[in-house]
Parts: C-alpha cells; structure tokens; sequence
C-alpha cells in the first residue's frame, strides 16, 4: 500500500486533520494508496509557503530557473519506467500510451518552458520624437493550478512548468483520483532542492481542496483543466475577485470526412481519434461526420479494424485499457443506454468487458460506435469522454459545417479532404480553438492550445502561457 503525502513548504506531510482518502486502481478495481483528505486548512498552509518562496524564486537569474526546470525533467528520465508503471496503475492506461506519450511529454513540458524563459521577450514602442514604451512583465505571484485525471501528469506540468518558468510560485492539486505521478514529481522537486515552498501540491477533494485555491485572494491566478461544469464554477469566483484564469474544458469533437479523403488513412487515425486513453482525452473526435457517399465504405472498414481492438490488462500488450473509475465507467454506459432509449443502434460494443482472474473487477468497456441518432440529441451533444463514438451522415459542406458547430462546445476539430480550399475555408468557418486538417492531434508546444465557447477561455502553450503567468506593465521613458 503507498501512502501518499503532501508536499508543502519543501516538506512531506499528511493532512493536518490525519484523515485519509482510499485510491482504488482502474485496471483490477482493487486499493493500491492512500492520499491526505486535506481541507483549506492545508491549502492555507501550502498558499502560505508559497508566498515566503516567492520573493526569492522570482529574483533568481533566468539561468538558475533553468536549471531548476531541467533538472526536474531529467529527475523524471532517471524514474521513467517508474512513473510509466505509476501512472498505469493509477489511471488504467495501457502501459505503452504512459511510455510513448504521458511521460516524455511531462518531461518536455519541463525541458520546453525552462527554454522558453530564457527567450521570453517583451515589446518596446517607439514613439516619435517623445521616447519608448517598453512593456515589463513580471510574475504574478502565488498561482494555482489545478489539473484532471485523464492525463495526469502531462497535464499537470503542462501548468506547473511555465508557471515556474515565468517566475511564479505554485499551489497545485491533481485530480485526487490520479494522485500517484503528481506525487513522484513532488519527490523529484526535494532531491534536486528545489527551494521549499516554490512548488506546493496538496491532494485532496476538488472541493474543498481546489475550491479553497481558487477562492483564496492570495492567490493570482488559476489555470484549470477540467470539466465544463467545474470551470463554470470557478469561472464565477475568479471573476468576483478580477482573478486571471485560463480554463480548458470539455469537448464533443466532430471528425468531418468528406468523399475526397484518403479513406484508409482517415480509418487508420480515427481509431485512435475515437478510442486512445479510451476516448478520455479532451481531444477525442467523438462525432464522426460522413459525408453521405463514403458512409458505408468508411463504416465497413472502420468496424472491422475496430474487431481487431485489443482491450485488456493495460499492463500487457492491449490498445485500450480501463476506464478512471467505476464512477466513469457507470456515467459512459448510461450514455449507452441512453443511446439505444434514443433509438441509436450500437453497431459494434456497448457493454462492459469482464476480464477474467484477478482483473474481473477492472473498469473495462468495448469499444463501442453508434448510428442512427439526431445530430441535436443528447448523445450528439454532450462530452461523453469515454470509448463511444456516433456515426452521421451528411450530404454538403455547408451541411457539415453546421453540425459541426452546433454544440455548446468548441474545442477541437478534424477535417479530412484532399481539396485543401476546401479545408481551409473550412478552417475559417468552424469555431473550434484547434483544426487539424487531414490529421488528428498533432502538437507543438510553441502553437497556442485552447478552445471557444464552453471549451473554455485562454490559451495555453508557448508564449501565452508565459503571457498568462506574468502580468504586463507599460513603461514610458522620455527623451528629454
Ligand atoms: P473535473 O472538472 O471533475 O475535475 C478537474 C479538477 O478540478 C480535479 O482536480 C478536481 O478534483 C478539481 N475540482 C473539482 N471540483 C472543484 C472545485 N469546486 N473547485 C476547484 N477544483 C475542483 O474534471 P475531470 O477530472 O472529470 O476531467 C475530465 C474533464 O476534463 C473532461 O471534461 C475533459 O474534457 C476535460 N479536459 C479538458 C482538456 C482541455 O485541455 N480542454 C484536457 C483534458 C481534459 P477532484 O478530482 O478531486 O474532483
């Protein structure tokens, strides 16, 4: 059993309350840790901290804050098959999605924003004959930075980083249902000696844990991952307080594939549009859009690579692991139910899959794809953030362009054509913060990353995010 800690003032500690919370492990339903129940008393402790360390990080020369940075990201190298195994356990991934993408992106994400930094720049105006505006932008102080399960270390140091980076101190909190890498991290941040209180993270309930960051005045800013629900929330405090805040939120992606596309690529690369990390990342193409032509040609070859899926143990050879939590798997097959009361038909999945053996109790489900419903019903319209993806045919562009953007959301979006006007034209027209055309999910961490609507507001990456996590002051210097 691993007893989780919280890492605050530089120091691990349980909450002060002694009380705990039981994590349970996806992939065989079974308790493999604890974490601290922390309350705000915990936080008060962690914002305190946070602020003692923030004179001192803020004055150091941008060289040491690049060490400090990129002796984490080499303190993660040196664990990696650690933090890979951790984060298979704790989330139900297949051990190959944590090896090939979760962690050497925590790792980037660090050795990315430790550079960034250094080259961070900021404006100078000339005004003629009066002088300069020169913009200075300094940290903002103590920020919080609050992240979810699905991705959770890769998401986690995707705010950490270049909140350090900027020159800010951090209160953070993982999701409490994967706790585990955010954990590893913190024992990384006290070997290298990282000063104590720079990076604070304290596990617990989102409320009161992240509740009490986002509501403290002490604290600056907020950058949330999370659901669409929760952002909403915190949305309303920050703004009480003028309290900067990026939030990424939820999606309902459409996948649009026009007659023109290469088929079998389009087959190859949504399978893993519809169904990585079993279809619980906030990118996941979960309405596939057909144009009417291709729709049986494009369904035939899609289900028969999805036969061959392997779902299974994530610790072996599978595509597709465990759901995060019983809790999860229960919200996705309602989802299903409430596809087929619609008059969906399931055309392949749809149930639960029982593993045989000690894994009997895991949180599995069938990759599972549907037809046959409204382009307006719930299913069409809600995030279901799980292995479940709807088919829906559509005769023209403007069509498709119309589906597409009829959802609350506006996070992400594929078009798949060989007509490149079209594309983007196309491009223009859909309200989506990231549009791959004729791919799915292809990233840099210079480009500005985020969505419209209720997908959030912000944009993280590259210089925004080192935008987010520094306020700008104008300066104007006269000539005379
Ligand atoms: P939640 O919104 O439930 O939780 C996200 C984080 O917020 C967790 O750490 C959670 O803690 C915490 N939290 C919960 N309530 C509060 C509160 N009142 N105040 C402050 N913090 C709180 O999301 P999930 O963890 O369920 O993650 C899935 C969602 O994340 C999906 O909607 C997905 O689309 C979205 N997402 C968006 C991405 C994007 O970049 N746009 C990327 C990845 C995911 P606890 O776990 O303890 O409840």
């Amino acid at each position: 059993m691993i007893t989780i800690e919280n890492y605050i003032d530089g120091r691990f500690q349980p909450a002060l309350n002694q009380k705990t919370i039981e994590n349970i492990s996806p992939y065989n339903g079974k308790k493999y840790a604890t974490i601290p129940n922390s309350q705000e008393e915990d936080v008060t402790l962690a914002i305190e901290a946070a602020q003692q360390a923030f004179p001192t990080w803020k004055n150091l020369s941008i060289e040491v804050r690049y060490d400090f940075l990129n002796q984490i990201a080499q303190g993660i190298q040196n664990r990696f098959e650690e933090f890979v195994q951790a984060e298979t356990l704790d989330n139900g991934k297949p051990l190959s999605l944590a090896r090939n993408s979760d962690i050497p992106r925590a790792i980037s994400n660090f050795k990315f924003f430790a550079a960034a930094q250094m080259t961070f720049s900021s404006e100078s105006h000339y005004a003629s004959g009066q002088g300069v505006h020169y913009t200075l932008r300094q940290p903002l102080g103590v920020v919080g930075c609050i992240s979810p399960w699905n991705l959770p270390l890769y998401l986690f140091s995707w705010k950490i980083a270049p909140a350090l980076a900027a020159g800010n101190t951090v209160v953070a909190k993982p999701s409490e249902i994967t706790p585990y890498t955010a954990y590893l991290l913190t024992q990384i941040c006290q070997e290298i000696g990282l000063p104590a209180g720079v990076l604070n993270v304290v596990h617990g309930l989102g409320n009161p844990v992240g509740q009490a960051i986002v509501e403290s005045p002490l604290v600056k800013a907020i950058a949330f991952t999370g659901g669409t629900q929760t952002g909403k929330a915190i949305n309303e405090i920050c703004a009480r307080q003028f309290k900067k805040v990026s939030l990424e939120l939820g999606g309902k992606n459409p996948n649009i594939i026009f007659e023109d596309a290469d088929i079998d690529r389009v087959v190859e690369t949504s399978i893993r549009s519809s169904f990585q990390n079993q279809g619980q990342i906030c990118l996941c193409g979960s309405r596939i859009l057909l144009q009417k032509s291709i729709y049986d040609e494009f369904k035939t070859k899609f289900l028969a690579k999805i036969s061959e899926i392997k779902v299974g143990n994530p610790f072996e050879d599978n595509f597709m692991g465990a759901v995060v939590s019983e809790a999860h798997m229960n919200k996705v097959l309602g989802y299903i139910e409430e596809a087929k009361n619609l008059g969906g038909s399931i055309l392949i999945g749809g149930k639960r899959k029982i593993l045989s053996g000690d894994l009997s109790e895991g949180y599995y489900i069938e990759p599972t794809v549907i037809e046959g419903l409204a382009a307006n019903c719930s299913i069409n319209q809600e995030e279901i953030f799980g292995p479940v993806v709807t088919l829906i045919p559509f005769e023209q562009e403007n069509d498709a362009l119309e589906i597409a953007n009829s959802t609350p959301y506006g996070l992400a979006c594929s078009v798949w054509t060989r007509d490149m006007a079209r594309g983007n034209r196309l491009a223009e027209q859909l309200n989506f913060g990231l549009i791959w055309l004729n791919s799915w999910m292809i990233r840099d961490l210079r480009t500005p990353f985020g969505g419209m609507k209720e997908s959030g507001i912000g944009r993280e990456g590259g210089v925004e995010a080192m935008r987010f996590f520094t306020e700008p002051k104008n300066v104007f210097i006269p000539y005379t």
